[in-house]
């Protein structure tokens, strides 16, 4: 078959329109093609968490000592909380000149019963990187919890005797060629699975597509518009410049976990196809993405902090309340802290939104004025959070000094 030989973005970017047309014409066909989806779904999980203990212990152990550790720690860390707050006050700056909320209509059409629940504490996001127990941390996909055992499991291997340290690093490096195999493989079936998610997400919100209108369409705008700027001019002029990197070279190579974030809403779910993307075409070494791309998926989300200031400030303006400067700063603030403690799984971010709110004091309600909106909105946040995640690794891996296939 041609299609085969087809690039695997183009395959995917051809199922993605197919799909659309699909799901809105054929909506009752879905189910026989949905579960496709549920299987590249559940095949992209099975990796994840093998995947992310042998790459970080396989990457801590290649690091050496501890220094190294500390300064790739670090400089991770500032990249993430640098580009998230730049992604957040770009959102504020849209959102204080365009007002979308101001004049809204409060009659609620859907409910938010039970969200207040599932909102995360800063205590609770501190809680999670500690498991009590590691084997259920495991079971239940808590990535951070795994992560921080893996960084440190792989640290103290190379304090150990020789002989234990030769063999377990060779054991851990072996897993994780492995499963990057295994990973390579379920990166064929990318544009069946995708094809199948899309197809099923489109005939159930097909009525609301046509639906949304108003200040929700400029709100929608807003939240886009602030998305488009950073992830085609923040984020590459930081790559250009910082990292010496070509941005849209490196763009192109990574079109294929891009696509996945757009069409999965899932950092996590994306990640085995970021790290294959990063090392094999963007040519960053697997010491820089095994460390800082799982740690990435989890805590750095450009595209979700941006989009909880631009929601939170939305209902405020919805509600009549005239936020202060020392009130917009909280909101600046708690953004930050929601969208590191948003899980990599779709629809977090709207999770999230409760801590926002009730930092400022709004009632949780005001979600309801979103909801509409949030599924494709969830896309393109997921999208911008994976490409910040993946410019992150390139200029961590440029400023220790490696040649890429980017570099200027
Ligand atoms: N779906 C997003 C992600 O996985 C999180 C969010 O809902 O904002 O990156």
């Amino acid at each position: 078959m041609k299609i085969l030989k087809l690039k695997l973005h183009w395959q995917i970017l051809i199922a993605l329109v197919l799909a659309v047309l699909f799901g809105y014409f054929i909506p009752t066909a879905v189910v026989y093609v949905s579960w496709m989806g549920d299987i590249f779904l559940r095949a992209l999980k099975m990796v994840i968490i093998p995947l992310i203990f042998s790459s970080i212990i396989s990457g801590v152990t290649s690091m050496g000592e501890g220094k190294n550790l500390g300064r790739l720690g670090l400089k991770t860390l500032t990249y993430y909380l640098a580009t998230s707050t730049l992604a957040i006050l770009t959102g504020l700056i849209i959102v204080n000149l365009v007002k979308p909320g101001v004049g809204v209509d409060l009659g609620f059409s859907q409910s938010v019963e039970g969200l207040a629940d599932k909102a995360g504490s800063v205590k609770d996001i501190l809680y999670r990187l500690i498991p009590e127990n590691i084997v259920d941390a495991m079971a239940q996909g808590t990535i951070l919890s795994v992560i921080f055992f893996a960084i440190l499991f792989g640290y103290f291997i190379t304090t150990v005797d020789k002989k234990y340290k030769d063999s377990l690093t060779t054991f851990f490096d072996a897993i994780f060629e492995v499963m990057m195999k295994i990973t390579l493989f379920i990166i064929k079936f990318t544009p069946l699975g995708i094809f199948g998610i899309v197809a099923k997400e489109v005939a159930r919100n097909a009525d609301q597509l046509v639906n949304i209108a108003g200040s929700l369409a400029i709100y929608g705008l807003c939240v886009v518009t602030g998305l488009l700027i950073h992830a085609f001019i923040s984020l590459p002029l930081i790559v250009h410049f910082i990292g010496k990197a070509k941005p849209f070279t490196h763009f192109r190579n990574m079109a294929t976990p891009l696509l996945t974030a757009f069409s999965t809403s899932s950092s996590s779910a994306t990640l085995p196809l970021t790290m294959e993307a990063l090392e094999h075409k963007s040519g960053v070494s697997n010491k820089v993405t095994s460390f800082t791309l799982p740690l990435g998926a989890t805590i750095n989300m450009d595209g979700t902090a941006l989009y909880e200031c631009v929601a939170a400030m939305f209902i405020a303006q919805a509600y009549g309340v005239d936020l202060s400067f020392t009130q917009q700063a909280l909101v600046v603030f708690t953004a930050l802290l929601a969208s590191i403690g948003a899980a990599g799984i779709p629809m977090a971010g709207l999770v999230m939104i409760t801590v926002v709110l009730t930092a400022i004091g709004l009632p949780l309600e005001g979600i309801g004025l979103i909801l509409a909106v949030d599924r494709i909105l969830d896309m393109l946040r997921t999208s911008v959070n994976v490409w910040s995640d993946s410019c992150g690794a390139v200029i961590i891996a440029r400023s220790e000094k490696e040649e890429t296939k980017v570099a200027i």
